[in-house]
């Protein structure tokens, strides 16, 4: 029940900085979080020793093998969607 209230509540803010973003002229987009828990944001892989499947959300700390580095689940997310938001920056705005 927690989940669907926050999910709602997060579309409401989605909707919001929208219609914000857009009557401001500024650029709004919603990347994909797909994946973004999963991807080692060190490497950029989909690493073998990634928390996989539904029994994993309880996962909070893993290591890529990769390269040995260590995640915690919510700051790897954050910096792989920071990274995304970063290389949609370098190749350019479009005007609207
Ligand atoms: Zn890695």
């Amino acid at each position: 029940m927690a989940k669907l209230v926050l999910d709602a509540g997060g579309a409401m803010l989605k909707t919001q900085l929208e219609y914000k973003a857009i009557a401001r002229s500024v650029v709004f987009e919603v990347l994909n979080e797909s994946y973004s828990t999963h991807t080692c944001s060190s490497c950029g892989t989909l690493p073998d020793s990634r928390p996989k499947g539904i029994a994993s959300l309880g996962i909070r700390e893993w290591t890529c093998f990769e390269y040995r580095a260590e995640h915690d689940r919510d700051v790897n997310a954050a910096m792989n969607i920071l990274a995304a938001g970063h290389c949609r920056l370098a190749v350019g705005i479009p005007s609207l």
